[in-house]
């Protein structure tokens, strides 16, 4: 009855398929390369506004984009919460309420794919 299911749904070809899941090598390609183009969600918004996070917030322009240097209102580039690690590592600095563009990368529109690898988001 599964085989004759599977059969019906194309799904043995679905599960059988070989997948490569890795994670994250903290190589900060990513965000060097896409951090200067990144727009707040209102989620993040209101996330940041119960926070407390009036340092990311003073880093939204009018029309959402971030990041902005606060003095000039410019947008930066690279993203200023990248930070550097020991033994070459890049880490963002503000991983538990990064925006959720960050989070949501690599989406299906990249394949899942970031630019160092392949990635599942299940
Ligand atoms: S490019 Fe990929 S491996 Fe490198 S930091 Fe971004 S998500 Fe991680
Ligand atoms: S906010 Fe964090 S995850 Fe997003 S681009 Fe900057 S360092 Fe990378």
């Amino acid at each position: 009855m599964y085989e004759t299911l599977k059969r019906l749904l194309h799904l043995g070809e679905v599960v059988a398929k070989p997948r490569r899941v890795d994670g994250c090598a903290c190589c900060g390609r990513c965000c060097e390369a896409f951090g200067g183009h990144l727009h707040a969600s209102a989620r993040d918004l209101a996330r940041w506004r119960r926070e407390g996070r009036e340092d990311l917030l003073s880093r939204v322009n009018r029309l959402g984009w971030i990041w902005v240097d606060p003095p000039s209102n410019r947008l930066l580039d690279p993203c200023p919460f990248l930070s550097r690690e020991a033994a070459g590592r890049k880490v963002c600095s503000i991983n538990a309420t990064k925006p959720d563009m960050c989070r949501d990368y690599p989406t299906v529109a990249h394949g899942h794919r970031c630019l160092n690898g392949v990635f599942l988001k299940l």
